[in-house]
C-alpha cells in the first residue's frame, strides 16, 4: 500500500540506496533488540525449549503497526535456532503453486516469514493449514472422477506471520499459531537507545540531547528513528558539523516538517481536518479517508493507532473525535467537543 505522500516517513518505501543500511542497522542478536521485553523473553523461552527437544520452533503470529520490529524478531528467532529465514508476503503468494514452491524449498527447521499475512488469498490460506499442522501439502492429480489427492510431505518448519490487522485473520488460520504477540510503540527512552545504537553503527557523532530529540520525534517507531537519524546526519554533513547536537537535530527535523510531537505532514493534515474542518468530530473514517485521499486501511492501521495512543483522538461508536491535545497542538481553541465529553 503506497502512501500518496511519497516522502512521508511513515509509509514511504525505502529508497534503493537505503535498503542496505536498513538491513545493516537491524539488530543481530536479542541483546541489541531494544524494548518489547515480554515478547523477546517469550521467544527466547520457545527457542530454548525447541532446541532442547530438537524440534522446530512453534508457529508465531506477530502483530502491530509497521516498523516496530516484527521482521527483525523473525530474523533473530531463526538466527537463535541456527536455521535459515525465508521471507515473503501475503500478496506475493498468488497461487497454490507459489506456496508449494516456497514450502518444498525449505530445509528442516527453517523459518518462513510471511509479512501481511492477512492478505493471503483463500485458496493459498487453505493450503497452508495442512502444511502448518501436519507438514503436508495436498496436491490434486488428474481431472474429474479419476482425480486423486497426493499428500506431499514437507520438512518440519516454522511459520512466523506478521500483520498490522489481527482482526482480519480468519479463525482457522489464527488458531494454527502456537503463540500470538502484539508489539507496542516504543517509549522515547527506548528509541533513544535505538538511535544511539544506530549512530554507533553508522559512525555518526551525536550528543545525548541530539539522540533524545530524534527519539522523541520518531512516532514510537524504530524504523522512523533510523530514518530520521540518517536524514539528520545529512544535515550535519552538509553543514560540516562535527556532531549532531540538540540544536542541529531540532533544526533539521523542523526542516523535514516533523514537529515536536513527532507528527509528519499527514498526521497534521488529519488533525486539522478533524479539529478544524469537522469541528472536532465525530467523523466517520470513510469520510476522513476520502478527504485525505488515502486508503481507509492506512488511516486506520498506520496513522490512527499512534494518534490514539498519544491521546490526540479517540474512536467512538459515532466516529472519530479530536481530544484536547489535538486542538492545543494545532493552536486552535478547544471546542466543546475537544473535551472528550463524548467518550
Ligand atoms: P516491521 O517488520 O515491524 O515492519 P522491522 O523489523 O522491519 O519492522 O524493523 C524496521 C527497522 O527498525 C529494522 O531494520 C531495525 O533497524 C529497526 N528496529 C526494529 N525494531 C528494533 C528494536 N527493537 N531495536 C533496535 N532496532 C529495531
Amino acid at each position: 500500500m503506497k502512501s500518496r505522500l511519497t516522502d512521508d516517513p511513515i509509509t514511504a518505501e525505502l529508497a534503493p540506496e537505503e535498503r542496505r543500511p536498513d538491513v545493516a542497522l537491524r539488530p543481530r542478536s536479542f541483546a541489541t533488540y531494544v524494548g518489547q521485553q515480554n515478547v523477546v523473553g517469550n521467544i527466547k523461552v520457545f527457542v530454548g525449549a525447541a532446541r532442547a527437544r530438537s524440534e522446530p520452533l512453534c508457529h508465531m503470529l506477530l502483530s502491530g503497526p509497521p516498523g516496530l520490529g516484527k521482521t527483525t524478531l523473525a530474523y533473530l528467532a531463526a538466527n537463535a535456532m541456527g536455521v535459515n529465514l525465508v521471507t515473503t508476503s501475503g500478496p506475493a503468494i498468488e497461487r497454490k503453486g507459489d506456496l508449494a514452491g516456497i514450502l518444498t524449498g525449505l530445509s528442516e527447521g527453517d523459518v518462513l516469514f510471511i509479512d501481511e499475512i492477512h492478505r493471503l488469498n483463500t485458496v493459498v490460506e487453505e493450503n497452508l493449514y495442512p502444511a502448518m499442522e501436519d507438514y503436508r501439502f495436498d496436491i490434486v492429480v488428474g481431472d474429474g472422477p479419476s482425480a486423486r489427492t497426493v499428500k506431499l510431505p514437507l520438512p518440519p518448519f516454522t511459520l512466523i506471520g506478521a500483520t498490522t490487522r489481527t482482526g482480519l485473520l480468519t479463525g482457522p488460520l489464527r488458531s494454527r499459531f502456537g503463540w500470538e504477540a502484539r508489539l507496542s510503540y516504543y517509549s522515547t527512552a527506548e528509541l533513544t537507545d535505538v538511535v544511539a545504537q544506530s549512530a554507533r553503527q553508522l559512525g555518526v557523532a551525536i550528543v545525548p540531547e541530539g539522540t533524545w530529540e530524534i527519539a522523541r520525534r520518531s512516532r514510537g517507531t524504530p524504523r522512523i528513528a533510523n530514518r530520521l537519524l540518517r536524514r539528520v546526519r545529512d544535515f550535519a554533513e552538509y553543514e560540516g558539523a562535527r556532531a549532531i547536537t540538540l540544536e542541529l537535530a531540532a533544526k533539521a527535523l523542523d526542516q523535514l516538517e516533523i514537529d515536536g510531537a513527532g507528527f509528519g505532514a499527514m498526521d497534521r493534515w488529519y488533525l486539522r481536518l478533524l479539529c478544524d474542518t469537522f469541528k472536532g468530530g465525530p467523523v466517520g473514517v470513510e469520510t476522513l479517508a476520502a478527504a485525505l485521499s488515502e486508503q481507509r486501511d492506512t488511516i486506520e492501521y498506520v496513522y490512527e493507532p499512534y494518534l490514539i495512543q498519544q491521546g490526540f483522538i479517540a474512536r467512538t461508536a459515532r466516529g472519530r473525535i479530536a481530544l484536547e491535545p489535538a486542538f492545543t497542538h494545532l493552536g486552535l481553541p478547544v471546542g466543546d467537543r475537544g473535551q472528550g465529553s463524548l467518550l
